[in-house]
């Protein structure tokens, strides 16, 4: 059955267009179950009805015209229960409707399964047979398996459709996803590349010019010619290590790679219009597909071969492509997986505007473009990425949309609306200097998340009233090794002199989950469940004490440092830090006595930030000297979603009623057992998430520096009385939903509604 499966799914794959992908799959899918008939509806949205797309075994000359309702018929009744329907006689259901249009007469036997994509009925899939019976259980629950699998393949060639189609008629194409930074931009996508797989990018052909397949082929030639150069460079460095049988297999990868294999195969399709890289992908896939149905293990296994030896190629010609690109002016960054080395690569003066096809908006990578106030929409997941290289593009951020090929009303719409943006980004920049203090006399400690962008955050250092927490771990990311002591030790001299004298709350490095170093490889199955934070920094206390050594001698004649641990889960590792501190400072007060500054125990705080931490107040307000909420983990861990994966990406939400019961009940307890307290997470940095927490009893919230001015302006025009009378409205509340709902309406009645950013659909 998973051979079946997956040679539907590959012959799939390897169609140009949306029709022969759905002409390919009738034809197998009937050949395969061994029926009469298989036929494929689409979803017509905007027509509220379905459309037979693709069939074998009905009147082909029906496709593309009949059309049934929504809520019509046998296809429209699947659709409408989202469930497979099995049945003897079709025509004997009530629901049943006679179409002379398509030639069903013969048919009796009948089993439809919905095709969902993302909680969307995309279609149905229909096979029918003479004979009258019910289809087995196999069958059926195949027929499920092949739709549910096919499902995102086929909105995939569905979306490159409607992006062909809208070019022709010069439309505007729309897609969602979820929204990181806040903003608008306007500009040309700039496809990057980071991880390169056959699967992750779409067919696309030539111009069909003669002189554009020899740039291809030229293109292809030099790919092949750098991954042989690549094979002997490494046969020959592992010549000594290695013995000689496995030497070998870099002489069979020359082979596969040799003219008459790989290269005649790969030329012909460029000949036949191809680009080199979709016939490279059309050739490694039908090669891996005719390996792995072999019987032999031997054999099957030389597909990873064939996969490894096609991505190496593959890698070369991206890089080429690449390096022939210059970067627009007004770019728009469209990637696979966003890194923050892909973030330090681009120019950030062209940089507008970036889209993630994965990944979620709570990610690290997202809070770093948050940081640098660029807006961004993430868990694109079915943007096509080569089809949309080098288009006009518009990111709505506040919506969480994109625009592909906008029309010019719509750009005119989106500039008119960045002016206005621009605009109250003034107003919220001119209170920069003034206190953050409410309308009834309250002071707010507005602090800076930093660590991410370095330029950015010292710029913004004079409007913020210190450093709620500083990232360690994003400067370790940026190096090749673990940076030495005294390395480490100036950097944070730097980082706290800047500063100073507010305070710095560095945290200790809280590597682990998305946060990867690249020397340093973590490999796990659930990563935010894992090796993470303390729990890393406690089993090496050799780099432990040399960080904690680093920080103490860093702050040594300044005083503005204190320190912050993060992940931490029970009360003996905050102990087994306590100690590991105490060792290095009284290592230092040794090695320092002759000095004029003295080393100096600064105060220790830990991140609330898991759950069980909650619980441990009574016994944090005993050990340490303050405590920090990190709203994003914390809403991770009590809502289960991971903060990195666009398909649960819409179930993260901090408005959660759970998420505001605790962090209303961690403000209590703070406030019962005297432990300072504040709050660091991207909560902070949204004025209606600060409007709650300042409700809650939270006086002191760190945030990215692009919000901070924008924080402040909010807050100097309230008064605490009224935001606690949201807060109580809030907590009653049984869904984010509705959370959300009376947010809305106080931002109204309080009359700051151009917060409330919306452009009107074009
Ligand atoms: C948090 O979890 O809220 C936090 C501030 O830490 P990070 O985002 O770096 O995990
Ligand atoms: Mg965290």
């Amino acid at each position: 059955m998973l051979a079946i499966l997956r040679k539907i799914a590959q012959a799939v794959s390897q169609q140009p267009d949306l029709t022969s992908a759905l002409e390919t799959f009738v034809s197998l899918v009937k050949e395969s179950m061994k029926t009469q008939c298989c036929s494929v509806y689409f979803a017509d949205y905007n027509q509220e009805n379905f459309v037979l797309m693709a069939t074998k075994g009905l009147n082909p000359n029906a496709v593309g015209k009949f059309r049934i309702g929504f809520t019509e018929g046998l296809v429209g009744l699947v659709a409408q229960r989202e469930e497979p329907l099995n049945l003897a006689f079709a025509q004997d259901h009530p629901r049943f409707i006679y179409s002379p249009d398509v030639d069903e007469d013969n048919y009796n036997a009948f089993l439809a399964v919905p095709i969902v994509h993302q909680k969307k009925i995309l279609g149905v899939i229909v096979i029918q047979q003479n004979l009258a019976r019910v289809f087995s259980q196999d069958e059926e629950s195949f027929l499920i398996t092949l739709s549910a699998q096919l499902a995102s393949q086929l909105a995939h060639a569905e979306i490159s459709e409607i992006l062909k189609q809208d070019e022709k008629a010069h439309q505007t194409s729309c897609l969602k996803g979820a929204s990181g930074a806040p903003g608008i931009a306007i500009g040309e996508a700039f496809v990057v590349m980071p991880k390169l797989s056959f699967a992750n990018f779409e067919l696309k052909k030539t111009d069909l010019e003669v002189s554009s397949n020899l740039e291809q082929i030229k293109l292809f030639r030099q790919a092949v010619a750098a991954t042989r150069n690549e094979f002997s460079i490494m046969s020959q460095e592992l010549s000594d290590t290695l013995p000689n049988e496995a030497l070998a297999v870099f002489q069979v990868y020359q082979q596969l790679l040799d003219a008459k294999s790989l290269g005649q195969k790969v030329e012909k399709e460029i000949k036949q219009g191809w680009c080199a890289k979709s016939a490279l992908k059309r050739v490694i896939e039908s090669l891996i597909g005719q390996f792995m149905s072999m019987q032999d293990n031997y054999i099957k296994e030389r597909a990873i071969d064939v996969q490894d030896i096609g991505i190496r190629v593959l890698h070369h010609i991206v890089d080429t492509e690449h390096a022939l690109k210059t970067y627009p002016d007004n770019m728009i960054l469209v990637t696979d997986v966003l890194t923050p080395t892909m973030l330090a690569q681009v120019p950030k003066d062209k940089l507008m505007g970036i889209i993630s096809i994965s990944g979620g908006s709570n990610s690290h990578a997202s809070i770093l473009t948050k940081a640098l106030g660029i807006p961004a929409v993430w868990g694109v997941t079915d943007l096509p990425l080569l089809q949309v290289d080098g288009k006009e593009m518009i990111i709505d951020a506040y919506a969480s949309k994109v625009y592909i090929s906008p029309s010019n009303i719509l750009k005119q719409e989106y500039s008119q609306f960045k002016k206005q943006e621009g605009i109250l980004h003034d107003q919220f920049e001119s209170e920069y200097q003034l206190d953050a203090c409410t309308l009834d006399g309250e002071h707010i400690q507005l602090l800076l998340n930093a660590g991410l962008e370095v330029s950015t955050e010292l710029t913004n250092a004079h409007f913020s009233d210190g450093v709620g927490l500083y990232r360690t771990e994003a400067w370790f990311m940026q190096k090749s090794q673990f940076p030495t002591q005294l390395e480490q030790e100036n950097w944070y001299r730097e980082v706290l002199t800047s500063y100073h004298p507010s305070p710095v709350i560095m945290r200790t490095l809280d590597i682990g989950g998305d946060k990867v170093l690249s020397y340093f490889d973590i490999e796990e199955e659930n990563p935010f469940l894992g090796w993470r934070g303390i729990r890393f920094s406690l089993d090496h206390p050799e780099l432990f004490l040399e960080q904690l050594k680093a920080m103490l001698k860093a702050n040594a004649g300044l005083g503005n440092l204190k320190i912050l641990l993060p992940m931490v889960t029970n009360v003996t590792e905050v102990e087994e830090a306590q100690r590991l501190l105490k060792q290095a400072y009284f290592e230092l007060e040794d090695e320092w006595a002759d000095q004029f500054y003295k080393i100096e125990q600064p105060e220790v705080g830990v991140m609330l930030e898991v759950p069980s931490s909650i619980f441990l107040l009574p016994e944090w307000a005993k050990k340490v000297d303050f405590c920090s909420v990190g709203s994003n983990d914390l809403t991770q861990y009590l809502l289960a979603v991971d903060r990195t994966n666009s398909q649960v990406a819409e179930l993260f939400d901090p408005y959660h009623p759970s998420v505001l019961r605790a962090l209303n009940q961690i403000a209590q307890s703070c406030m019962k057992y005297e432990l300072p307290f504040s709050l660091c997470g991207e909560l902070a940095a949204d004025p209606e998430g600060a409007i709650l927490l300042v409700a809650m009893g939270y006086r002191s919230l760190s945030m990215n520096p692009s919000s901070i001015n924008k924080v402040k302006w909010v807050l100097r025009r309230l008064k605490i009385t009224d935001m606690e009378e949201l807060l109580q409205s809030c907590l009653s509340q049984p869904s984010a939903i509705k959370v959300h709902r009376i947010i809305r309406n106080f931002i109204i009645s309080h009359g700051l509604s151009q917060l409330l950013y919306k452009v009107k659909e074009a």
